[in-house]
């Protein structure tokens, strides 16, 4: 069973769930903290970040 509070973290471009304290990668966007398996996908996340906030809004409320 996942951690529940480790539930948030996770890279919006692939959905790969992060420990906080051990992902490699992190950006700040609309005051959220957004974390990432590599600074690839931090890079990615940043040329659309509204884009994939909400992609990954929509991902969390799928697993509900
Ligand atoms: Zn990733």
């Amino acid at each position: 069973m996942p951690k529940p509070d480790l539930d948030q973290f996770i890279d919006p471009i692939c959905g790969m769930h992060l420990d906080p304290e051990e992902a490699p990668a992190v950006a700040t966007y609309n005051g959220h903290s957004y974390y990432f398996c590599s600074d690839t996908h931090r890079e990615q996340f940043l040329t659309d970040p509204e884009t994939y906030a909400k992609l990954l809004e929509s991902e969390e409320r799928n697993q509900q």
